[in-house]
This record gives structure tokens, sequence and C-alpha cells, in this order.
């Protein structure tokens, strides 16, 4: 069981966790008392560049690629299981560093299990085909493993983010390289470690801690790495995109959203007020997918409104190691000043908080940690920067609309398209809303939901490509074809 502290932890390279003294180390915080929990060392372009021949040697040498694949199904399939037997132990150190409530991390924790068996089993399925050609010829296409590939993390859902990506590269045969986001390292660093005790040969998964500015350009511009999977920001995620296409690489890009969550006045307006606090206050705000637009329709606003405000105002806040946590801090000092900027941004524009608001009191207790009420804003227009930008925290922006054409156009005024919600009971108005919102994701009468084997991806700014489901594969293996000219003489081409 991960302890309150963690002590020295060091980079996975090579099939072992390296402590090394004598280099700048970063002091890493418990998000819920500012105190420091571990120290890990800061990577540099030369741990870049180590962590890639480890990878590229472990792929040439390990056998993991062999097309048949046997291996690859139970090695990931035991670390799936192990992951899910010591969820415990995973979740705690989730928490410790990123600061969400401990039965998200749970969640989190079996989630990333739960891909890795999916993964596993699709691991000894990744087939090419033949193709009908003229003659006596036989022609068919191979998949094979692209090498090493680079997989680039975000702090807000450190080990799930990261597993997402990394399970189908190394089902697919690859060797994998890794770098989580700087502030919330802990659990990839483990992660590995349990890998490698299941049977992963060594090399095959790296992970090296660094600046994304330093070590992550490292390894997105190293001429051995043959693909990159980025979750993060749009303005990083642009950077990446650049880079990766200078050196004609493939580049998956998961980036940010203002997700519109759509309430028809016919929905079960009590799930419905659940689903769209749950969808902007789990894991603080601080997500991607956050539900941070509220569309609802006009006839209900006020009797809707009024129930998610009371929602908000009973969710526990406190460190999530506490038993009964609803909601933990924001990860960091620096981020919680941004989303008070929102916040504070929000009433110069215009907007009415209903519930927390510029200054909004917290619990006692709660001042050395990064906590930060809830707030939501009524009064939003579509111009204002709250109703435009990622605030990435609890905040949530009501608007309304009349009919299901306004609704629509609503929901699509926005440069992102991730996911998006509708809430009716009408089949008719949730089939045509599915249709007409350019979202790369829609729910229906849930909030925010998504499956290993369902793909995840965006539109517009929210990326380009998408993980999960069997079609991540694709990604993550090139395809070769093959002709075979077994005619006496030569056949015709037409
Ligand atoms: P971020 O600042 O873009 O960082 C993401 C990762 O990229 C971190 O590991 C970071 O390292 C690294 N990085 C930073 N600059 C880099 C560079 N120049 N080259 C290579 N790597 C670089 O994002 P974040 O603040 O961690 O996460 C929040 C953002 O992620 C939000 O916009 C959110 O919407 C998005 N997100 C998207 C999804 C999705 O699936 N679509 C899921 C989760 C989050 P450092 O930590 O060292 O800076
Ligand atoms: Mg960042």
């Amino acid at each position: 069981m991960a302890s309150a502290k963690e002590g020295p932890r060091g980079m996975f390279l090579d099939g072992q966790e390296l402590t090394v003294t004598g280099r700048e180390h970063r002091t890493l915080l418990d998000p819920a008392t500012n105190r420091p929990i571990a120290t890990v060392p800061t990577g540099t372009k030369e741990d870049a560049r180590a962590a890639v021949e480890s990878a590229a040697k472990a792929f040439g040498a390990s056998g993991w690629a062999a097309p048949d694949g046997q291996k690859r199904v139970q090695v990931l399939g035991r670390i799936a299981q192990a992951l899910a037997e010591r969820w415990e132990e995973f979740a705690r150190l989730e928490t410790l560093n990123q600061g969400k409530p401990l039965r998200e991390s749970k969640g989190d924790v079996l989630y990333a299990a739960r891909t890795l068996e999916y993964y596993a089993g699709l691991a000894d399925k990744i087939q090419g085909e033949t193709i009908p050609v003229p003659g006596d010829r036989l022609d068919y296409t191979l998949r094979e493993p692209l090498g090493v590939t680079v997989h680039i993390a975000p702090w807000n859902y450190p080990l799930q983010l990261a597993v997402r990506s990394v399970a189908p590269a190394l089902a697919a045969g690859n060797a994998v390289v890794l770098k989580p986001a700087s502030w919330t390292p802990l659990t990839a660093l483990s992660f590995a470690r349990l890998a490698t005790e299941c049977g992963l040969p060594p090399g095959l998964l790296n992970v090296v801690l660094g600046s994304g500015s330093e070590v992550g350009e490292a390894l997105v511009t190293d001429r051995r790495v043959a693909s990159v999977s980025f979750t993060g920001s749009p303005g990083v995620g642009r950077r990446i995109g650049e880079l990766a296409a200078s050196r004609v690489v493939p580049v998956t890009l998961e980036l940010g959203g203002k997700g519109p969550n759509i309430v028809f006045s016919d929905a079960d307006l009590e799930r419905a007020a659940r689903g769209v606090s749950f969808g902007i206050f789990l894991n603080a705000g601080q997500m991607c997918w956050a539900g941070s637009r509220l569309l609802v329709q006009e006839e209900v606003k006020e009797r809707f409104l009024s129930r998610v405000k009371e929602l908000a105002l009973k969710l526990k806040l406190g460190p999530g190691l506490e038993p009964g946590v609803e909601m933990g801090p924001l990860v960091t000092r620096e981020h919680r000043a941004v989303v008070e900027g929102y916040v504070t941004r929000g009433v110069e524009e215009g907007a009415v908080p209903l519930v927390g608001g510029p200054g909004a009191a917290l619990s006692p207790g709660l001042e050395a940690g990064n906590f930060l009420a809830p707030t939501i804003f009524d009064a939003v227009t579509p111009g204002m920067t709250i109703a435009r930008e990622e605030i990435f925290g609890p905040v949530l922006c009501a608007m309304s609309f009349r009919t299901p054409e306004e609704a629509l156009a609503l929901a699509n005024d926005s440069d992102y398209g991730l996911l998006a919600g509708v809430w009716t009971r009408d089949l008719s108005v949730a089939h045509r809303m599915a249709r007409g919102l350019e979202a790369g994701m829609v729910s229906v009468n849930e909030y925010p939901v998504t499956f290993p084997q369902t793909p995840f991806g965006g539109f517009k700014q929210s990326g380009l490509g998408f993980e999960q489901g069997s079609r991540a594969l694709e990604f993550y293996t090139r395809q070769k074809n093959v002709n075979v000219n077994f005619a006496p003489a030569r056949p015709p081409r037409t």
C-alpha cells in the first residue's frame, strides 16, 4: 500500500527503475496539502535518447513482435489481472499525486486494467487480407508493428490515459516510450514496474521523466521513433503535430473540449441534473470531455438549474483519501490560479454565479490545498470567454434554447468537438441531435461515458485520429502489400 510519502523515485529504463543521484530533482506535492510526497529526477535530452535506445533494442531482440502474438496475449493478460488485483495500491498513489477522490482513482485503475484485458484479447487477432487480382497471382497484406512508439500523457487521468494508448501499442508488438506529465509521474512508474514483474521483457515499456519542452520534443524528433500518441492541450498538440509532420510520422492528438450537455424539457430531469453535475464536477472538472456548457430548454431552465445548484452545494470537498469525499483539490496551485482567473473573468463579462464565484468560501481545513468551490454561471452568452475557452475546472456555464435547431446551433458554435450529451425521452430528437452534433462522441441520457472497445476522439480543435476500440490497432501497425506471381508465364495485368 502506498505510504503518505513515496520517497525518491526514478526513471524506468530497460526493465529497471533507476534512482539517480547528483541530478536535478523535482519535488512532487500532495494537491490536498501542498506537502512534499516524492522526488523524481528531471530528465534531459540524453535520457530521452537512452529511453528510445532501450526500446529500439528490445523491439529487435525480445521476440515481442512475433506475428502470432501469443506471448503478447499472455503477458498483457497477466498485467491486466495484476493491476485489477492491486487496484488499491495504484488508486492510493494516483490520489496522493493527482488529488482526485479515491473512488475515482479506483475507477481509473480498473478502467486501465480492462483496457489491457481488451487489447490482450486482440493481440493474436491482428491480420491482413487476401485481395483478388488478375491471373495466377496471390496478393495479400501484412500488418506489422511500427517499432518504437512514443506516448505523451497529461496529468488529469495519469494512469488511465497512459494505458489507453500504451496497451494497443504493446498489443500490436511495438516497444514503448512513455512520458508522463511532470506533475503526475508516479503511477506510470509503478505500472512499468508491475508490467516487468508480470513478464514484459525489459525495454518494451520505458518511462522517461522531464519537461515536455525538453524531453517531449527530444522524443518526437528522434529519428528512431515511428509514431507519437499525444494527449494534452491544443497548443502543445499543434506543436507536436508540426514536429511529427516534419518527420513524416503518424500522430494522434487527443486535445481539449468544451462539451455541450443538452437538456430537453421532456427528459427525466432528476437523472439529467445528476448527469450534468457529474459531468462537470467529476475530477474537479479537470477533464477534456467535461460537460462544461449546459444548454437547457427554456421552459424548464429555472427548475433544472435550481436542482443542479442543490447538488453542487451538497458536494463534499476534501482530500481525496478521506472517506466520503466527492470532489478533491485541483492538481496544483498554478492550475487553480488559472481556473480562478476564468471565474473572475466570467463575472467581469456579466455572467451570474448561482453557486461559487470569485473568492467563494470553503470549509475550514482546506486552505492549504488547491481546493476551489464548484461554480455554476447563469446568464452566460455564447460570446463570453467562459463559454468559448476550456476552463479545465469545476465551472459550469448555463445557457438556454427553445428548439432542437437552436440547441444544435449553440452546441456546434465552438472550436471544440469532443463529447456532447443529449437528455431526452424522444427518440427522434435524440437521433437528430446525434447526427447534427459536431462532436467525435455523442452520449444520450448518460454523461460522460466511454469504454475501451469504443473509439475516443474529437473533431475540430479537439484532435486528430482516435484512441480505443479495435481499430486503434491500425494506428499502431503498418500495412504491407505482397504480390506473388505463380504463373508459368507472365500473367495479364488487367
Ligand atoms: P499539456 O500541457 O499539453 O501537457 C500534456 C503533456 O505534454 C505533458 O506530458 C507535457 O509535459 C507534455 N508537453 C508539454 N509541452 C510539450 C512539448 N513542447 N513537446 C512535447 N511534449 C510536451 O496538457 P495538460 O495541461 O497536461 O493537460 C490538460 C489538457 O489535456 C487539456 O487541454 C485537456 O483537454 C487535454 N486532455 C485531452 C484528453 C483527450 O483525450 N482528448 C484527455 C485528457 C486531457 P509537462 O508535464 O512536462 O509539461
Ligand atoms: Mg500543461
